[in-house]
């Protein structure tokens, strides 16, 4: 049974790394009328309050989203920045938007999102977090999910592949997963977020990655401070494939901010 849920980290440093890519990649790909599909294999409830106990408890969203705002690193028209004050106009101050509502905002009514979400109680709290936007919300695995749907129509389009990596054999069957993902859907662009972790637990995954020499890879990792002491978890990892023209900008930006915090 899994056990993790992400109000917990909601706001951290790492969403700020893959939540700012992740918006700045859909703003590129909407700028051409095209419609996309966009995908998640690990949704997540949607939408996160800063407030509840269990954020609280942490405090990584203070450490988090709420230091880099302070810091000014995002400017009101950044895509990310943009669709967290729309959030927080509709859902109160301390509402904080997880990747599918995130990218609810910035995508338009000709994309498909399509969305999988395996814990039970956080498929509920999507489930209803996206009524009336138009995402297909399926309690499936993710992997099934995505490999069932591609190649999709339309063809152009972005899948998010966020795991929590409860399952340690999810480090082993990725670059496979992504390889087999791209052979299926080679227009596709793909982002697999992973932690940088104090035991290297990461690093025989990206190596396998990298043998698999896909195109348009845009490697993206952040450094930070562990949450608490002993947290093995002291960085954030994106690694692209197909990356939309114009990531490696913000991916500099994001890069020199965090190595200055
Ligand atoms: N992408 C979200 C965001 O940025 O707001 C956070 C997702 S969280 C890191 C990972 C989620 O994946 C958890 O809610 C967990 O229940 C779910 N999950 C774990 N294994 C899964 C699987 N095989 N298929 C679908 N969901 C899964």
């Amino acid at each position: 049974m899994l056990s993790y849920q992400h109000i917990y980290h909601a706001g951290n440093l790492a969403d700020v790394q893959k939540h700012a890519l992740l918006a700045r990649m859909l703003s590129y790909m909407t700028v051409k009328d095209k419609p996309l599909s966009y995908f998640e294999t690990h949704a997540g409830r949607g939408l996160y309050a800063l407030d509840a106990a269990e954020a609280v408890k942490t405090g990584e969203a203070s450490a988090g989203i709420d230091a880099v705002e302070a810091l000014g690193w995002f400017s009101q028209d950044h895509p990310y920045m943009a669709a967290l004050t729309q959030v927080r106009a509709q859902y109160g101050g301390r509402s904080y938007p997880g990747s599918p509502v995130l990218a609810a905002q910035l995508l338009r009514p000709q994309d498909r999102m399509t969305l999988a979400e395996l814990h039970p109680r956080e498929f509920e709290a999507l489930d209803r977090t996206m009524n009336g936007t138009g995402a297909r919300c399926l309690k499936q695995d993710g992997f099934e999910m995505l490999l069932a749907a591609t190649p999709p129509e339309p063809r152009r389009g972005l899948v998010l592949i966020d795991p929590s990596y409860e399952l340690k054999s999810d480090y082993d069957m990725l670059p496979g997963f992504v390889a087999k993902l791209h052979r299926k859907w080679n227009v596709g662009v793909v982002a697999l977020w992973y932690p940088i972790l104090t035991s290297g637990a990461h690093q025989p995954m990206l190596q396998a990655l990298e043998a698999k020499d896909l195109p348009g890879v845009l490697r993206h990792e952040v450094q930070f401070g562990p949450a608490r002491p002993g947290h093995r978890m002291i960085g954030s990892g994106l690694y692209l494939i197909n990356t939309p023209f114009g990531t490696s900008d913000e991916a500099d930006r994001l890069s020199t901010l965090f190595a200055a915090l």
